[in-house]
């Protein structure tokens, strides 16, 4: 690749080789916290971290940061590691806990213990916000900050041993309470939690703060260059200081790199948030097709290759922005333009009998599976008097150009005969229930008999004969605005801003063939968008979802 191509992480390492920082070694890792389903900011996160280290012939860690107890699960565990390899990325043997370095993590606290550099407070929570001061006051000392280091010893053993309630002790580093940076003001290192953890049980009651965690876990995985998001650029001088006593068998320490978050519009990127929607029922779980998260935009039908494809084009910015959802949906219809078999479903049918059409007859038509990849080959499809077509392609009165069905009017079946609508049938409250049409046997596609013939609406239709029984779930934004995003903080209740009508579902009728497919399988049905079968098919009726309507909207 050229050096235009490059975005800064890469300029960084580049640098970093040239001065040989690291060995010419590059070793990312991607470290979520087992505490929900990951979503399309993850999506970035993964392609970028396994991305550039892939670029560089380098390797990637999955860890899981899980100094958290209360809040984890094995669940989230296990919806990570698919959705990491779901994208394409493999981590081998290179799959790690923090909480695997609990003891080291602890034993290296006693190092900054015994050196002065840290210090056991039996301030309350809310005592070390207030002294922490804020941006324009300075903060105020713990009473508590000149304990000796024996006595900090003696404290921070006893509350590992479990002599201490919830909150009655932290461990903090002991760095200055005068600094214009907030979290430099002696953080808090550990505190204690008497919670279960998902792996290591009841073995500990004190935890590792993400700031004392996070740089220990990557100096001992020998991580090069650590990438995380924007809103811990001011915590890099922390993660510096906690790694200053470390010891490296080659004397190289991580460097934290920052990019800015991912944000889509009309979507959530907040684990938080997703949460709730799943807990208080808006969804129907974490994998919902209408949820960003990487499984519930698998199961609306996304592909690894389109969500690779959307973080390359997006790339990798210093400040943060908002990418318009329209891109992810372009990069869909482009990887399934070519390759998606193209059928054809009526989502909403109407029925029509073709009335000069023999009784009983059938006739088979060839079909192509996809106008843009010949390579997909034919498939027949079948043509009987009973057939449907969508309700929204006839129109009573037309309004001016309608070119499709209306009494009197003309318009060809696609691969099939063109149909005249002779009479609308009614059931007692005015309903339209079915149409009466005569075909032209002279007209099929193909035959050459009709050049001149003058029909501008084409429509798909199934046969009713054969057609299989569809329920077809439209899926609508769940979000309509854009202030939905993670933007740090809880400025709007977001619950209020949801689409009520984010889902539609409709009874269809789908082309025969569709019968043979199973669930993830995906395509275009014709003029209606691309589709793929759901998990919640069975034998007698399948389900599908729209991925995405045909309409590109994108500016290429
Ligand atoms: P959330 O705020 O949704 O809970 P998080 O950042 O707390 O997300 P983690 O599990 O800690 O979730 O994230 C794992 C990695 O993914 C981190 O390195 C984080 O920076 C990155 N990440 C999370 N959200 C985004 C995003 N929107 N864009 C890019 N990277 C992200
Ligand atoms: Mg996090
Ligand atoms: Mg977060």
């Amino acid at each position: 690749d050229n050096e235009i191509t490059k975005n800064f992480i890469e300029n960084i390492i580049d640098e970093d080789n040239e001065k040989n920082t690291y060995g010419k070694r590059i070793h990312t890792r991607f470290p979520p916290e087992p505490n929900g389903y990951l979503h399309i900011g993850h999506a970035k996160s993964i392609c970028l971290n396994f991305g550039i280290a892939k670029k560089y012939g380098g390797i990637t860690n999955l860890r899981f940061d899980d100094t958290n107890p209360s809040k984890e699960d094995v669940e989230y565990v296990n919806s990570i590691k698919e959705d990491v390899q779901w994208l394409g990325f493999t981590w081998d043997d290179r799959m790690f806990y923090a909480s695997d370095y609990f003891d080291t993590l602890y034993n290296y606290a006693v190092k900054l213990i015994k050196l002065g550099k840290a210090y056991v407070d039996d301030l309350s929570g809310d005592e070390i916000r207030e002294y922490r001061g804020t941006f324009s006051t300075p903060g105020k000392e713990s009473p508590y900050r000149s304990r000796s280091v024996e006595e900090n010893l003696k404290l921070f053993a006893e509350m590992k041993e479990g002599k201490y309630g919830d909150g009655e002790k932290v461990l903090r580093a002991k760095i200055d309470m005068a600094s214009p940076n907030l979290n430099m003001r002696d953080p808090v290192l550990y505190r204690i939690v008497h919670a279960h953890h998902h792996r290591t049980g009841d073995k500990w009651c004190i935890y590792p703060m993400y700031d004392f965690a996070h740089p220990v876990s990557d100096a001992i995985e020998r991580i090069t260059h650590s990438i995380c998001t924007l809103e811990f650029e001011d915590h890099r001088p922390l993660y510096n200081w906690v790694l200053e006593e470390w010891d490296d068998p080659e004397g190289q320490k991580p460097r934290q790199i920052e990019f800015a978050r991912l944000n889509v519009t009309n979507m959530i990127t907040s684990k938080r948030k997703l949460r709730t929607l799943v807990e208080k029922g808006i969804v129907s779980g974490w994998d919902d097709p209408r949820m960003p998260t990487i499984s519930g935009i698998r199961r609306r039908g996304y592909t690894p290759e389109a969500i690779r494809d959307f973080c390359e084009r997006i790339g990798v910015a210093k400040a943060d922005s908002m990418v318009d959802i329209s891109l992810l949906e372009y990069c869909i219809r482009e990887d399934l333009k070519l390759k998606a078999p193209r059928l054809m479903t009526v989502i909403d049918p109407l029925k029509v009998v073709i009335t000069n059409y023999p009784d009983g007859q059938t006739e088979t038509i060839t079909a192509e599976n996809n106008q843009e990849n010949e390579a997909m080959g034919t498939r027949q499809i079948t043509f009987s008097k009973t057939i449907y077509i969508e309700k929204n392609d006839f129109m009573e009165e037309p309004v001016k150009k309608f070119f499709r069905l209306a009494p009197g009017k003309e318009v060809r079946l696609k691969y099939s005969y063109i149909i005249k609508c002779e009479d609308v049938v009614k059931d007692e409250a005015g309903n339209i229930v079915e149409l009466h049409c005569t075909y032209d046997p002279e007209s099929k596609s193909g035959s050459g008999a009709n050049a001149g013939r003058k029909v501008k609406g084409t429509l798909h239709w199934v046969n009713a004969e054969d057609a299989v029984d569809v329920e077809t779930r439209v899926y609508d934004y769940l979000f309509k605005t854009d202030e939905s995003d993670d933007a740090e903080g809880d400025k709007k209740d977001f619950l209020s801003q949801i689409n009520p009508n984010s889902l539609e579902t409709f009874a269809s009728k789908g082309e025969a063939a569709l019968a043979s497919y199973h669930a993830g399988d995906k395509f275009q049905f014709l003029r209606q968008g691309y589709f793929v079968i759901d998990k919640d098919s069975t034998p007698e009726r399948l389900v599908v979802n729209r991925i995405v309507g045909l309409r590109d909207t994108w500016a290429k």
